[in-house]
């Protein structure tokens, strides 16, 4: 969807922010931003997070002097609604890319994505919104529901997807940097290399578990046996396959670096907003599976990392509010003193990023498997509690996270009046949800088909037979 045009009242809007903002915005409207998504990687196995291995020295390093978000939560479970929701500010439910697309129709129909399995054209994005105010538009993607099929290319000038590695991105986007960075630019990056299968290269695969024997390696195989209760996994092996997942991370961590080297070289990190965050995470048996999906709304798949690295401004600050996915856009838009066009469903989170006190913050989640919804899946999160509603699938779950952070013991039945307080707000959600969507234009559904790479890169990936 194309963006609206900047109206005479939203730049009055813009001329009447703080003084302190509204003298810094001129200069904030020539900087660059950097959005890097890495999918499936778990803030808890990053050092910025107090993981135990070192697994991220450079992440770590290059964001000291950031904004460390310490409950941020994903939208959805998996790829497609969460990536959808990063970059619209919508909930799954409004911008409508929510349903898993691994049935027999699907496959039947020759991979044609139709509505609710694309991020629809009549939906508006980030990288929308700043093509139309000027920027270079860049996005390198790896995985497959990050291809240009499932219409993430929407606002891009330049879209280059099918990447299986982060050195691959790194060979494309660091000659792209030396030859575009004087240019006011918008570059989106995404990482697949902490995603199964958990195998890098043996110096990284051998990293964290040297002396494991046993026939435990990362191969997706290993991870469908385990979900489908087909083969069991020891200790020794379950720390093995975190002990790969962790070697990945540790890879993407040095590709990382290089890139954080480039911008340095180059002048360009103390002229660009750097956003690192995660669409999901991932599970490893913590409620009896491994990977991720649309029924695992638990905190190892729904908490991301969130960190902001703001040129210069060192802020250095851990925030514990409780924030969104939903709520990037916003705060790039806020930076760069552009009003968001509307609707946008989250909020800026600059004011906390610039030291504003934390208020407690709700995160709401949503995954479906299907559009009869068979087995939806609801998530309110707070500080304290997290309510999770399965709509047809099996009964509802509350877990009070002060006392059980793991997630182990529902009280549901202890909790009635909570409940009720809780149902609440779920339905005001519903109902603003609603509201959001009639204000959009209908989704178009125009099909696509998947190209033969992206279908075998999905395979390879675990989502298609
Ligand atoms: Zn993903």
């Amino acid at each position: 969807m194309r963006v609206f045009r900047l109206s005479l009242l939203a730049m009055i809007f813009c001329l009447s922010l703080t003084p302190g903002r509204a003298a810094t915005s001129a200069l904030r409207g020539e900087w660059n931003v950097i959005l890097i998504v890495n999918d499936a990687l778990r803030a808890d196995h990053m050092g910025t997070y107090s993981y135990a291995r070192n697994t991220t020295p450079h992440i770590d390093r290059f964001f000291k002097s950031g904004a460390i978000f310490s409950n941020a939560f994903a939208q959805a479970t998996w790829t497609l609604p969460s990536l959808a929701s990063i970059m619209t500010s919508l909930y799954p439910s409004v911008h409508g890319a929510i349903y898993f697309p691994n049935d027999a129709k699907w496959v039947e129909d020759g991979y044609t994505p139709p509505a609710g399995k694309i991020l629809d054209n009549s939906r508006l994005t980030l990288a929308e919104v700043l093509q139309d105010r000027g920027y270079l538009t860049a996005g390198v993607a790896s995985g497959g529901f990050t291809n240009s099929a499932f219409g993430f290319s929407q606002g891009f000038s330049q879209y280059v997807d099918g990447y299986k590695s982060m050195q691959g991105i790194n060979r494309t986007i660091l000659p792209w940097l030396e030859k575009n960075h004087a240019q006011k630019f918008f570059l989106y990056i995404h990482s697949i290399d902490a995603h199964d299968p958990y195998k890098t290269s043996p110096r990284f695969d051998q990293l964290w578990d040297p002396d494991y024997v046993g026939d435990i390696d990362g191969r997706r195989e290993i991870v469908t046996a385990v979900n489908n209760g087909k083969r069991t996994l020891s200790k020794d092996d379950l720390h093995h396959l975190i002990a790969l997942y962790d070697g990945g991370i540790s890879y993407l961590d040095e590709q990382l670096g290089q890139l954080f080297d480039k911008l340095d070289e180059l002048d360009v990190a103390d002229k660009t907003l750097i956003v690192l965050t995660a669409d999901h995470g991932e599970q490893f048996m913590e409620h009896g599976n491994l990977s991720h999906g649309w029924l695992a709304p638990y905190d190892e798949v729904l908490r991301v990392p969130l960190l902001f690295r703001v040129p210069a401004q060192a802020t250095g600050r851990q925030i514990a509010q409780v924030v969104e996915s939903i709520d990037i856009m916003p705060t790039i838009l806020d930076f760069l003193a552009i009003t968001p066009p509307q609707p946008v469903q989250g909020q800026s989170l600059l004011p906390l990023v610039y030291g504003a006190a934390s208020q407690a913050g709700t995160a709401f989640a949503e995954s479906a498997h299907s559009d009869d919804k068979r087995d939806a899946v609801r998530v309110l999160r707070t500080r304290r509690w997290k309510y999770i509603r399965r709509m047809n699938s099996g009964p509802d779950e509350l877990y009070d996270l002060k006392k059980d952070p793991l997630e182990r013991v529902n009280r549901i039945a202890e909790e009635p009046d909570l409940i009720k307080s809780l149902t609440l707000q779920f339905t005001q959600w519903e109902q603003e949800n609603l509201r959001v969507k009639k204000s959009l234009p209908p989704l178009t559904g125009k099909p696509s088909s998947l190209e033969e790479e992206t279908v075998e890169q999905l395979k390879f990936l675990g989502y298609l037979p």
